[in-house]
């Protein structure tokens, strides 16, 4: 989700929904959602419905500070849709939390939103032209007023009606969405971000789920399916699951390979692997593509380099150990707010383990280095806790490119991978050695483990290569 006065409009979010008549569906749309923290920490919320009634609460913070008691008893319903939102400056605020509640002529209908429409301000200027109002600046208030709209006599129904919307949305969205009578989990034809379906076992029965990642129904005591098909419309009811394509022009699959770098959870699954056997294997490129014999010990940057770390020690032969230890209740550095937060939130983050290090020549692995404030004090933090040589190695190529796709790096100036080459960036971190992997070893490490043949990718942060134009012509609302 991406909002338009924000002068860094970028964002991951994690998405929810669930279907279980008779169950606690807000009670489980909150352990879901913590599953789903990593994916956005500033705000969170969840929708309800039953019998044509729904019921909001939403908060900023963490899933456990917007969420007592008190706020999920009221939200009572046979289904659910819940968000988790990723932090910006400038758009820190309530009002674009979501899940977004809107009451139209149909009933109620809620959205919550994980990518970024790249042709946003012209959907708006046109509801605005309509007289249509909006109360923030995100575009997921204007994917629900668009799903709002009454144009009942050609759309008369929801999956008409989401059929309209993608019909006229460019960019990356996977929505899930709670209307009077089901629940909807839908992803652009490219199918950036990632959405899957699961089934939830109750004591009341079967019930089933969609979630940006697997993981959160294994928390449930769910189990994954399979993913949403990009531009696929998934209906979940009474009834269970029932998909068909939108009418849309097909698209190259274009799942967002940052997923598999860095955001998404280790234990979480797309296009038929996990996302851990597949960091291994980009550490295993990587060892293979930029040796360091010399060295004593690989060390990862915890958490989302330990699987990356792991493969490159078992590829080099080297041993693995720990030699930073992690605050694991401090949000990541990769989504503080500004600037400054993140340059003195590293320090918050890290201590090292100087037992460990001391004396030692080290292969830090890293799964990525986007603006370069992170990398630089970690090295200096193994200095001081002994190491004698520090070197770095990325599991990633630079990233040199804007992400218009609704991921957090939306201006050149703000990546360091643009501004320096790689002994510039080697000095500002102040390495002994830097070597970053490969677009060639990456795509091998991530396609090697997939089953299926739809699959396809985006890397464009990397090759500047855009699998869609970044701001699409407008096209007019119906
Ligand atoms: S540009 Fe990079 S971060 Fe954005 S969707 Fe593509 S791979 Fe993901």
């Amino acid at each position: 989700m991406r909002t338009l006065f924000d002068s860094r409009p970028h964002e991951e979010c994690g998405v929810f929904a669930v279907h279980a008549a008779g169950a606690d569906v807000a009670r489980l749309t909150f352990f879901a959602l913590y599953a789903l923290q990593h994916r956005g920490q500033e705000s969170a919320g969840i929708a309800t419905c039953r019998d044509g009634v729904a019921h909001v609460h939403k908060g900023m913070g963490l899933v456990t500070q917007v969420f007592k008691e008190e706020h999920l008893r009221p939200l009572v319903g046979d289904r659910a849709i819940g968000h988790t939102r990723y932090s910006t400056t400038g758009a820190s605020h309530l009002r674009n939390a979501q899940p977004y509640l809107l009451h139209t002529i149909h009933g109620p209908v809620g959205v919550a939103h994980n990518g970024n429409l790249t042709n946003a301000t012209a959907l708006r200027q046109e509801l605005l032209a309509k007289g249509v109002g909006l109360t923030g600046e995100s575009d997921t208030e204007v994917i629900a007023q668009l799903l709002a709209a009454p144009t009942a006599e050609r759309e008369p129904d929801w999956e008409g009606r989401i059929a309209r919307f993608m019909a006229v949305a460019e960019g990356a969205y996977a929505l899930t969405i709670l209307t009077p009578g089901a629940l909807f989990a839908v992803r652009d034809p490219h199918g950036f971000r990632p959405l899957c379906l699961g089934e939830v076992r109750t004591e009341h029965g079967l019930g089933w789920a969609a979630a940006s990642e697997s993981s959160a129904f294994v928390t449930i005591g769910g189990r994954f399916l399979r993913e949403v098909r990009p531009g696929e419309i998934v209906r979940i009811d009474a009834n269970g699951i029932t998909a068909h394509q939108a009418p849309v022009p097909p698209r190259p699959p274009s799942l967002c390979v940052f997923e598999y770098v860095y955001f998404a959870r280790p234990d979480s699954r797309f296009e038929g692997q996990m996302v851990h056997q597949a960091r291994q294997r980009l550490g295993r490129e990587l060892a293979r593509e930029a040796p360091c014999p010399e060295a004593d010990l690989v060390i990862p940057v915890p958490d989302s380099s330990v699987a990356a770390a792991i493969g490159y020690a078992r590829e080099s032969g080297l041993p693995y150990n720990e030699g930073l230890m992690k605050n694991r209740y401090i949000g990541r550095t990769f989504i503080a707010p500004t600037d400054e937060l993140r340059k003195s939130g590293v320090r918050l983050k890290f201590n090292a383990i100087d037992q460990n290090l001391a004396g030692k020549r080290v292969i830090m692995v890293d799964d990525s280095i986007v603006r370069g404030n992170t990398a630089g004090k970690i090295v200096a933090l193994l200095r001081e806790g002994g190491a004698k040589e520090v070197h770095v190695r990325v599991s990633s190529p630079p990233v040199r490119h804007p992400c218009f796709m609704g991921v957090d790096m939306a201006t050149y100036d703000e990546l360091i991978g643009h501004r320096l080459n790689v002994e510039q960036i080697r000095d500002h971190i102040g390495a002994d050695s830097l070597a970053y992997l490969s677009h060639e070893g990456m795509m091998r490490a991530v396609t090697e483990g997939i089953r299926g043949a739809d699959a396809g990718h985006c890397s464009a942060c990397f090759t500047g290569v855009y699998p869609a134009a970044r701001r699409g012509p407008p096209r007019s609302l119906p």
